[in-house]
């Protein structure tokens, strides 16, 4: 089995990328990927276009039933009851089965006071958050969220990308300082996954796209790996089933 815990839909307005939901089926069934965690593109500042694209999340989600899941993002920098009722709308009421935090894209550092509130909605709606690293620094930077994580040990944070090859070495210490990091490795040297493996456990570390032409490329990464079938099938699948629930 295969989850992508990371999979991008509609129109992005900070990177000029659209992407269909025909896109991301089409990506699945050629990589025989049987379940992508989806979440909006960047750019919605208006709570009615956030609104919509969840709603849209919601749908394809709804058309595919254990094939496709939802998380949340939006910028925190929107009034924080607009954020908190939206987030509280996608979980409870939609089935989301986290948020997403893009420093960058979001204007929104960990370490600041509209970050942290990020952290305390994800803990009251239980939920994991994933918060991308890497490009976008020093917002970005994977160090930026062990204060937080040390602050709310309950959430899960799943930090996207790694730190991106450069900023590795922060995923590292970010992973050891927290044992609620978990390291999603997209864009993420070959040779680094190995150590996160060996290092932290499979069950700490999970495969994803992030672009459904990517997927090709971070699969042959796996694939190179000099690890168990057991750790394989930990980082390919039941590392995201676990943190997200999925109930798999
Ligand atoms: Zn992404």
């Amino acid at each position: 089995m295969i989850i992508d815990a990371h999979a991008h839909l509609g129109t992005d307005l900070v990177f000029d990328e659209v992407r269909e939901e025909s896109d991301i089926l089409k990506k699945m069934d050629e990589h025989k990927v049987d379940v992508t965690i989806v979440q909006p593109m960047f750019g919605a500042v208006y709570i009615e276009d956030i609104r919509a694209i969840h709603d849209r999340i919601y749908q394809f989600a709804s058309a595919h039933p254990k094939r496709i899941y939802g998380v949340a993002s939006m910028p925190p920098l929107i009034p924080e009851s607009d954020y908190y009722e939206e987030a509280r709308r996608c979980v409870k009421e939609l089935g989301f089965v986290g948020i997403k935090l893009h420093p960058a894209a979001h204007g929104t550092s960990p370490t600041s006071k509209r970050g942290e509130m990020v952290w305390k909605v994800c803990s009251d709606l239980g939920v994991p958050l994933m918060v991308h690293t890497g490009a976008g620094v020093p917002a970005a930077l994977p160090a930026n969220v062990i204060g937080r994580c040390k602050q709310y040990q309950d959430v899960q944070c799943i930090l996207a990308h790694s730190g991106m090859i450069s900023f590795a070495g922060e995923a590292f210490l970010a992973a050891k300082e927290c044992p609620n990091v978990i390291l999603e490795t997209s864009w993420t040297a070959a040779h680094h996954i190995e150590h996160f493996i060996e290092l932290y456990g499979a069950d700490r570390v999970m495969f994803a796209g992030d672009e459904g032409t990517n997927l090709v490329v971070e699969l042959a990464k796996y694939r190179s790996l000099h690890i168990s079938p057991e750790e394989l099938e930990w980082c390919l699948w039941k590392t995201a089933n676990q943190v997200f629930k999925l109930g798999f």
